[in-house]
């Protein structure tokens, strides 16, 4: 009987070289789509693990030509999952709206032509057609946005949390900046206005209670450091019950009559009334301009619903301090970003964003809306799946306006012989992956966040995987 440890020696000498994976007809194939170098990184991986089963006694007894069909399969998978890390369209499923893991708000059809028709090769980035001389960078994003929120002047940075850096340091860096306690907040997508605050090179003084700050709290804070009032919108919470907050005229009016800014951080930046889908404490950007905010910040991919960006909108004197600061070179967004602002915001002085904007056509739906769709939908798939119409909540996401209800009706799937867990897993890794959630032990599908076309596709992928009738 051999010792244990010979056994490994013996099993060791079956287990293929690098050079003999990468020359089976699996590393040929793999070498030829990820490239020699990709190929050997991901063969070493694939024997080192191998060899540490060996020692370790997981794998005995294994001819030479087993351990390479072993290794081949194991090749297959670890580039099969490095093919999965890509950036890749999926099915969204979940009825969140602003799905922050799934890349936030989905492109109107204008914005995703523009950027393929006008942005994608050179363009008129920073040139002016008219006079053939170099032009303003994201002139024309900026001045729709300047008419939608009634601001003096805007500048477009690479993200809101960007915007609020970029206004803090050049505002307050070196002072104070007031914020009230219940603003003190941390906000989906880790942003966290106090690191913020002390990345900028600011120093915080707080004011107020969690629940009830008063004009008078920010009054007593001012003394000869204080630089700006820093008003923060909750978004994705709310302190409800025993509540108050000075208004932003109120607030502008001590901040100019003391010499400080007024800044707003809006973040989820409702560029229309959203209360008709029932947004009802939703900000409108132009109202803090009107009340006197000196400049605020708010994304470009939360309920505007156009592409990531960070958007510094208010009075002209600010704006342009911000365009002319060095900081300014770094915090810019490119090509892409601008064009998909542009064909958005078209879309709102159109006065068709309801209509055009996929975030706006979302929330909108109603759950009959929705209810009818699920009902034709699971008409028409009968293979291996139980399906059952069930009452349930949509939600907004983004960290926006969470005591919002969007009610909605699920699709909930059962399958007759798979667990639950299987078949998500399942849909998650389809040719186009489908994005569910699991609750009640079945897989919830929520057509609020499926595109009509997106729906004959998720029914054809659902057909094709999971069968027709048994009967
Ligand atoms: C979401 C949010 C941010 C961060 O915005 P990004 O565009 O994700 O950088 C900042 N402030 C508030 C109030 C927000 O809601």
């Amino acid at each position: 009987m051999p010792s244990a440890a010979s056994r490994s020696n013996l099993q060791l000498r079956n287990l293929p070289s690098v050079d003999e994976l990468l020359c089976s007809s699996t590393g040929i194939d793999i070498s030829s789509n990820a490239g020699p170098g990709h190929a050997t990184a991901l063969v070493r991986v694939v024997i080192s693990k191998l060899r540490t089963e060996i020692v370790d006694q997981v794998r005995t007894d294994r001819s030479k030509t087993e351990l390479l069909t072993l290794a081949e399969n194991r090749l297959r998978a670890a580039w099969h999952s490095a093919q999965l890390t890509g950036v890749r369209r999926v099915i969204n499923a979940t009825g969140v709206i602003i799905h922050t893991n799934l890349g936030r708000a989905p492109l109107s059809e204008n914005a995703r032509r523009a950027i393929a028709d006008e942005a994608a090769g050179y363009c008129t980035l920073e040139y002016d057609i008219e006079t053939g001389k170099r032009g303003k960078r994201g002139r024309r994003a900026e001045d729709l946005l300047a008419e939608l929120t009634e601001a003096e002047s805007v500048l477009i940075v690479n993200n809101c949390a960007a915007a609020a850096f970029f206004v803090l340091t050049v505002f307050a860096a070196g002072g104070e900046a007031i914020i009230s306690r219940g603003e003190m907040v941390e906000i989906g997508g880790d942003f966290r206005v106090p690191d913020v605050l002390s990345q900028s090179g600011a120093v915080l003084r707080e004011v107020g209670t969690t629940n009830r700050t008063k004009l008078v709290d920010y009054e007593n804070a001012i003394n000869e450091n204080s630089r700006l009032i820093l008003r923060v919108h909750p978004s994705n919470y709310r302190i409800i019950g025993f509540t108050a907050t000075p208004t932003v005229e109120s607030l502008a009016e001590l901040a100019h009559r003391r010499g400080l800014i007024l800044y707003e951080d809006l973040g989820s930046g409702a560029l229309t009334d959203l209360s008709g889908v029932g947004l009802r404490d939703e900000p409108v950007v132009s109202d803090s301009i009107v009340a006197g905010a000196d400049l605020l910040t708010f994304s470009g991919d939360k309920l505007l619903g156009g592409p990531q960006a960070g958007i510094i909108a208010g009075k002209a004197e600010f704006v342009e301090r911000l365009r002319k600061h060095p900081l300014y070179r770094v915090l810019r967004v490119d090509k892409l970003a601008y064009t998909a602002l542009e064909a958005t915001l078209d879309a709102y002085r159109r006065g068709s964003a309801a209509t055009e904007i996929p975030v706006h056509r979302m929330l909108s739906l109603s759950k009959n809306e929705i209810a009818e769709r699920a009902g034709r939908f699971v008409e028409n798939l009968d293979g291996n799946l139980l399906c059952e119409l069930i009452d349930g909540e949509s939600a907004i996401g983004g960290g926006s306006a969470p005591a919002v209800r969007l009610e909605t009706m699920l699709i909930g799937l059962r399958h007759r012989k798979m667990s639950v867990s299987r078949v998500e897993k399942v849909l998650r890794t389809a040719e186009t992956p489908i994005i569910a959630r699991i609750a009640d032990d079945r897989v919830m599908l929520d057509l609020r966040t499926v595109s009509e076309t997106e729906e004959i596709e998720l029914l054809e992928i659902l057909t094709h995987a999971f069968g027709q009738s048994p009967a």
